[in-house]
């Protein structure tokens, strides 16, 4: 694998515990935790990808209702993956982590400006705000590897069309987070 950084979609309380919250959800923290504490100790970036909405943001008006408002408790990515000083905290304000938010300039950063050229995401939802940031990396050439048990969706449906679109249209590698680990050089 080359140069690779792993991006975690929205682990926020609001979707795990909070106002959205889905027990789905809930199950991916484990096999998170160890790849984001693994790719510290092998020196691989760590980004997060983090709704920080505000009232007036599309998202929040006509679909999901009041849900991550930028500052509030609801926005913090939940305890168990807090991010460390070394990790990257990218705030977002809509379903792709790329939209505004210098996720792609920082992306071509890293690696002493060689820039990373494989994605790794996870968290939620394999349907939603994954899948708009693995389209938005597809567009811009990134390599993508989904973490299988890494993501999930509201519904199991939802979670495995979304998979299956994730490798059709993207060509994403759907793979599970050990696999994922044993890769990780
Ligand atoms: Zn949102």
């Amino acid at each position: 694998m080359e140069n690779k950084a792993i991006i975690i979609i929205d682990m926020l309380n609001d979707f795990v515990t909070g106002d959205l919250k889905s027990e789905r959800g809930q199950r991916i923290v484990p096999k998170l935790k160890k790849l984001v504490e693994t790719a510290r100790k092998k020196g691989i970036p760590v980004i997060y990808s983090n709704d920080a909405h505000l009232p007036e943001d599309p998202e929040v008006v006509y679909r999901w209702g009041k849900h991550a408002i930028r500052g509030t408790k609801g926005a913090e990515v939940i305890p168990e993956l807090k991010p460390t000083k070394k990790d990257y905290v990218l705030e977002k304000r809509t379903y792709s982590g790329f939209f505004e938010t210098g996720l792609d300039s920082l992306l071509r950063s890293l690696y002493h400006g060689e820039g990373v050229k494989t994605v790794i995401l996870g968290g939620l939802h394999t349907n939603i705000c994954v899948r708009h940031t693995a389209a938005d990396a597809f567009f811009r050439g990134y390599k993508i590897i989904i973490a299988k048990d890494g993501v999930e969706a509201f519904t199991p449906r939802e979670h495995k069309e979304g998979l299956k679109y994730l490798e059709n249209i993207y060509n994403a590698k759907i793979m599970p987070v050990d696999k994922i680990l044993k890769e990780l050089k």
